[in-house]
Parts: structure tokens; C-alpha cells; sequence
């Protein structure tokens, strides 16, 4: 679902990101992304929705090398695939229902079938009972509901997550964690870099460690492995 073939990654600015990394992610997996600040856990994700370029090497994501895509491709590769950021990212002047409408691929569907899958996302996210509040509305917490559920509108394969509880107190993360979990029941591969050390140590999943911009660890239910 996901390689990387000895990806690097240098700035223009001359810092050395990521320095060689192989990896191999299956369709389904849930794994975490650790290490301390500065490892290269952001650079490693935003490469794999080419918010980022490799400058070396190759990233695949369902058989398409994103170190080649022509930059006009770019909006393809991403239908297939949804993020979700630690501040969230809605849009403040559409309601909870547009903020979703708003990212689904429309291409000749009819406003039934539109509005029938917002909100089956939305049911899934719990939110279905504020689908008309705006984002100034709503706790952190459904905040967040809500950009997961614009995220995985269009059945995405692949749900990229950057410190997506990074915000968010204790409860609410476990709250989000649910979420993330039952949509990866549902079949949808997650890449989640987290700084969240109970979460990574209680709902144990493969955990891959950067460090320096290379892997340091990858480990099957594997542990948080530093101190916060
Ligand atoms: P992490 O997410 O683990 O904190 P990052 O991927 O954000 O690590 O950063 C890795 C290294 O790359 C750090 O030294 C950081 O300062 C540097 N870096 C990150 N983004 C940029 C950028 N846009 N330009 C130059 N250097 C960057
Ligand atoms: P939390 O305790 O999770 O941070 P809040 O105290 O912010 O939640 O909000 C509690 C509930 O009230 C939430 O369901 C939120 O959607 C709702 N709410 C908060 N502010 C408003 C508002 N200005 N208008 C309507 N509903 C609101």
C-alpha cells in the first residue's frame, strides 16, 4: 500500500530531513509515527500526500510513485487519500455539513446521493446532530470529528494523521482514537505521527521511530520508547 525506497530528504536551506528510509506499509495497518522533535516525523508524513518532495528516491502509494507525479496530478493522488491536522483546518464561514460537502469529489452525483454519504460520514464521527453548527460552535474535540469526516468523504485508502490529538485533552484524544480505530476496521489504512505516549502505550500497534531522519525502531505493538 505504502513503500518508500531509500527516500531522502534535504531542504533548500541545506537541512538533512530524512536521510534514507525503506519502508513498507500493508493495506489495513495501523501505525504510529514517534520520535523526538526535529526526528523528521512531519517531513516523513507530509511526503506521503507530496506536500513535501522527496529529493531522492521513491514513495509509493497504491502503485503510484509520488516522487514522480507532475504537480498537476497532485489533486488526483489526493482523492485517494485524507489528512487530518493537530489545529484541524475546517473552514470557519461553512457549517459542520458544508465544511464535508465542501471537500466531496462531486463529479455527477445527484444531491441525494451527496447528502446521503455527508452524512453517513458524519453518523460515523457521532456528529450527525450538528450538522448546521460552524466550527466556532463545537469543542476541540468535534472539531476534529469534523475534519476526519471531511477527510475520509471520498473512501480514501490511506488516512494520514499528523498529531491529530496534539490539541486535544485526554479524554477527547481517547474519544478520537476511537474514531480513528473504527475507521480502520472499516478497512482504511492510518499513518498517525503522535507525541501522545499513553495513547501509543495502551492501543498498541506497530510503531515506527525517527530519529535524525532515519528509522530507529519499527516494532509490531511496539512502545511510545521516550520520555514525553
Ligand atoms: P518533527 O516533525 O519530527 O519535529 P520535522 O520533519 O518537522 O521533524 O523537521 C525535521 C528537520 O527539518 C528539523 O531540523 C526542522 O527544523 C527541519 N525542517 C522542517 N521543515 C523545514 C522547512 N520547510 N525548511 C527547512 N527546514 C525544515
Ligand atoms: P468541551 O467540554 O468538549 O470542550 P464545550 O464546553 O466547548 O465542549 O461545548 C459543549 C457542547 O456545547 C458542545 O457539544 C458544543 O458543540 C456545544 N456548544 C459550545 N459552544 C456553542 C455555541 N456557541 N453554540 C452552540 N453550541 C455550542
Amino acid at each position: 500500500m505504502i513503500t518508500m525506497n531509500e527516500v531522502w530528504k534535504t531542504y533548500p536551506n541545506g537541512v538533512m530531513a530524512i536521510n534514507g528510509i525503506d519502508i513498507n506499509i500493508d493495506k489495513g495497518e495501523f501505525v504510529y509515527v514517534v520520535g523526538p522533535s526535529g526526528a523528521g516525523k512531519s517531513t516523513f508524513i507530509k511526503m506521503m500526500y507530496r506536500e513535501e518532495k522527496p529529493t531522492r528516491g521513491d514513495i509509493i502509494i497504491d502503485g503510484k510513485n509520488l516522487a514522480k507525479v507532475k504537480e498537476r496530478q497532485i489533486p488526483y493522488i489526493r482523492r485517494n487519500m485524507g489528512v487530518i491536522f493537530q489545529d484541524f483546518k475546517l473552514l470557519p464561514s461553512l457549517s459542520v455539513y458544508e465544511n464535508v460537502a465542501f471537500a466531496m469529489e462531486v463529479i455527477e452525483e445527484s444531491k441525494s446521493n451527496i447528502r446521503r454519504r455527508v452524512m453517513n460520514v458524519l453518523e460515523i464521527v457521532h456528529l450527525k446532530n450538528k450538522a448546521r453548527f460552524y466550527p466556532d460552535e463545537l469543542s476541540g474535540g468535534e472539531q476534529q470529528r469534523v475534519a476526519i469526516a471531511r477527510a475520509i468523504v471520498n473512501s480514501p485508502s490511506v488516512l494520514i494523521a499528523d498529531e491529530p490529538t496534539g490539541n486535544l485533552d485526554p479524554e477527547t484524544s481517547w474519544e478520537i482514537m476511537d474514531i480513528l480505530e473504527d475507521i480502520n476496521n472499516r478497512g482504511t489504512t492510518i499513518v498517525m505521527a503522535t507525541h501522545n505516549k499513553e495513547i501509543v502505550n495502551t492501543i498498541r500497534k506497530r510503531v515506527i521511530a525517527i530519529e535524525g531522519g532515519r528509522i530507529a525502531r519499527d516494532e509490531m505493538k511496539g512502545e511510545y520508547g521516550y520520555e514525553k
